[in-house]
């Protein structure tokens, strides 16, 4: 048997069920990965070894006992620290949540635990989501796990790099712009960012409402599917959660590619795309090929206007959604005796620099008088966007693209100079904008070592399709199975 931190999901829910590993063992062996790789790596913001190890215990009592078990039980996983659990510290990464501990779970941790998984800890992610780097965690950034004067990606970084390490079987991450991607290509694992309305925002600290979503890291499409399985589906707690069941996940031994169309789209083929992700990427969708799909060239022309359109949507949303921090009801609160000083120290003391700029940037976009010229030109755009999405999928089944434009870059390369960490965005956006599932798996490594990841996108409410693709892949890949030395 592989060492423990280095089963696969299956292997380790078998070795469960048989008794051939305990949840308690299991849980260990991951908190000892923690314990020894954690001060470098940087992946987790809380660690919850006691709660984590009773939980274990309880899950091996039920595993002891005959008959029907939840599904994931005795499964350890990292939840990335922008969902509430119950009882742990919330941060979002940021100042201003300190000290705040929820008294309610999200409902996609609500439906894990249900399922019996076992929460390790809280993991880094940006302040409030908003990065591609993880360097904007007020608590400090996070580290490739590949290369640690790299970073992991953002802003879903601290879970890539839990998954990539062996710190983590599993994680949960969110994708607003590209969040569970982009750190997935980084880090060289796989990372399902759901259909916009598939998975409950319940209990997710909002960033971009229109365009959260919840999402899932880990090694292979199959480990990441199990855990999207028990999670998706609507919520009564979140409205815009779509009342269409999920149509059975079906990952089995052979390719799903058969006949299959996919569609490469050649806005994403572009100058400032590195010759070597370029490479990496039409080898893999060559391998799509060979597995029986065929190949069409698609344009998707309003690709070019995503990064505008979203950098005033997202930030719109987010200066609204970010109105509550105000030291009344949550976290930090500055020391002022006069109420509008101690709103005004609160929120310039709790917020780091990037969530300030897009708050400014975002409630300009809304003012009276611009609303209309930004925000309500941005959702026209955004409307082009999606129907060029909808009308390639009238021909096609399947989108081809890179996750990223390069591989992941030093700490500090673009800490300077937002432009340029926004445009590490270029190929997760439009997705994001539609609405559509989308998914990173790893299908390459640079010559420095670093990995690289495909992109696949399918219509709306198509994960079925999307995963079956993205494990086809990885039936004749060996890509996902690689892990670095740490
Ligand atoms: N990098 C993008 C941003 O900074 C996307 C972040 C995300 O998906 N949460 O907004």
């Amino acid at each position: 048997m592989a060492a423990l931190h280095e089963l696969n999901l299956a292997d380790a829910l078998a070795a469960l069920r048989s008794g051939d590993t305990s949840s308690r063992a299991l849980t260990e062996a991951y908190l000892e990965r923690i314990a020894a790789h954690d001060g470098v790596l940087h992946a987790y913001l809380h660690v919850a070894a006691d709660r984590a190890l009773a939980a274990a215990d309880a899950a091996d009592k039920q595993l002891a006992e005959k008959g029907e078990h939840a599904p994931l039980l005795g499964l350890p996983i990292a939840i990335k620290d922008v969902l509430t659990v119950a009882g742990m510290p919330a941060t979002a990464g940021s100042r201003i949540l300190e000290p705040f501990v929820p008294t309610y779970n999200a409902t996609t941790v609500q439906r894990l635990l249900d399922a019996g998984c076992v929460i390790l800890g809280k993991t880094n992610t940006d302040e409030f989501a908003m990065g591609s780097s993880t360097e904007n965690s007020a608590f400090g950034p996070t580290r490739n796990a590949w290369d640690r004067q790299r970073v992991p990606g953002g802003s879903s970084g601290g879970s890539a790099a839990a998954v990539a390490g062996g710190l983590a079987p599993v994680a949960l991450g969110t994708d607003t712009g590209g969040s569970v991607r982009q750190p997935a290509a980084f880090s060289g694992v796989s990372g399902l960012k759901p259909t916009y309305g598939r998975v409950s925002r319940y209990g997710l600290i909002a960033f971009g409402s229109s365009l959260d979503c919840v999402g899932v890291l880990g090694y292979s499409v199959a480990d990441g599917a199990s855990v999207f399985g028990v999670m998706a589906g609507h919520d009564p707690k979140d409205a815009t959660t779509s009342q269409q069941s999920l149509p059975p996940i079906r990952l089995n031994g052979s390719s799903s590619l058969k006949g299959k169309k996919i569609g490469v789209p050649k806005e994403y083929f572009i100058e400032g795309l590195s010759a070597e992700v370029d490479a990496a990427v039409r080898a893999a969708i060559n391998a799509l090929l060979a597995q029986g799909a065929e190949a069409v060239e698609i344009s998707l022309p309003h690709t070019e206007y995503a990064l505008p359109v979203y950098y005033i949507i997202a930030p719109a949303e987010a200066s609204a959604n970010l109105a509550r921090f105000d030291g009344v009801r949550y976290g930090y609160r500055a020391d002022e005796a006069d109420s509008m000083d101690m709103f005004t120290h609160t929120r310039g003391e709790g917020f780091g620099p990037e969530v300030t700029r897009r708050i400014m940037i975002g409630t300009y976009a809304l003012s009276a008088g611009y609303f209309e010229a930004y925000y309500g030109q941005a959702q026209k755009v955004r409307t082009l966007i999606r129907q060029d999405f909808e009308r390639v999928f009238e021909t096609v089944d399947l989108i081809a693209a890179p996750a990223t434009p390069s591989t992941a870059f030093k700490l500090g390369a673009h800490s300077d100079d937002p432009l340029e960490m926004y445009l590490q965005d270029v190929f997760t956006l439009p997705a994001s904008l539609a609405g559509v599932p989308g998914i990173s798996v790893p299908c390459g490594f640079d010559g420095e070592g670093l990995p690289i990841g495909l992109q696949l996108i399918a219509p709306h409410f198509a994960e079925d399709e999307l995963l079956a693709a993205a494990h086809s892949y990885q039936l004749d890949s060996d890509w996902h199975t690689r892990r670095p030395a740490l």
